[in-house]
């Protein structure tokens, strides 16, 4: 299995769960929209086999949550995904949780959903404040796993004000959406763990070129 395989399973598996709740709340013809989003997400992955992937393990067959994937298809997905359900041209990513795009929604869904369900035992009886301090990097080390979570450091900054700093020199998952993803993911988990006012911001990306720096930062506050 190569290195760069993770456990993403679940992840995909509520990516998908995200555009059939998305489609029934903004009246979308469901059908229609996994067309779309299928013919993006093999024209995005940008070889045959990579396609040929897409339609065997994603498409055709079911997501176990147990289930490792490339660390490519979640991009992939996420993109299609923006423009089976917003157009071509939509944005796709955000850094702020006051300007929400697809995205970021997928995150908030993601969080809300394994907080009912896959990881309720992470989530269950959890202040804001002890989710951020240890069950977040739990979370993420089951998902990504030991070596990923290790370049993830939270601190304290004050009350209701966490700092999450992610190193994301040399993971292949590291993108800007994968970044709104988890301003979304924050967003939604907080909102799950009973926050008010919460407000996520990731203005300092490594994921983004023109930044020049490749550490991201996510400032976390709530009332
Ligand atoms: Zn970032």
């Amino acid at each position: 299995m190569a290195g760069t395989d993770r456990q993403l399973g679940d992840f995909i598996k509520g990516r998908l769960l995200f555009v059939e709740e998305y489609c029934r709340e903004h009246g979308l013809d469901k059908d229609q929209v996994m067309e779309v989003l299928q013919r993006e997400a093999r024209r995005l992955a940008g070889s045959p086999e990579k396609a040929e992937f897409l339609d065997q393990k994603v498409f055709r067959g079911v997501v176990l949550s147990s289930a490792y994937f490339p660390e490519w298809v979640d991009g992939v997905f996420l993109e299609a995904m923006t423009i089976a359900l917003k157009g071509a041209g939509a944005p796709l990513f955000t850094t702020s949780s006051k300007r929400p795009c697809v995205t970021f929604e997928a995150g908030r869904f993601n969080a809300h959903r394994q907080a009912d369900s896959v990881f309720k035992v992470f989530f269950q009886g959890k202040k804001p404040e002890e989710w951020l301090r240890s069950t977040f990097l739990a979370i993420y080390r089951q998902c990504y796993g030991e070596e990923v979570a290790s370049k993830f450091v939270v601190d304290e900054v004050g009350p209701q004000h966490f700092r999450v700093r992610m190193d994301n020199r040399g993971l292949g998952k590291a993108s800007r959406m994968d970044c709104s993803t988890g301003v979304g993911y924050l967003f939604g988990a907080l909102e799950k763990l009973g926050a008010k006012d919460i407000l996520v911001t990731h203005d300092k990306c490594g994921a983004d070129p023109g930044m020049g720096f490749q550490i991201c930062i996510y400032e976390v506050t709530w009332k």
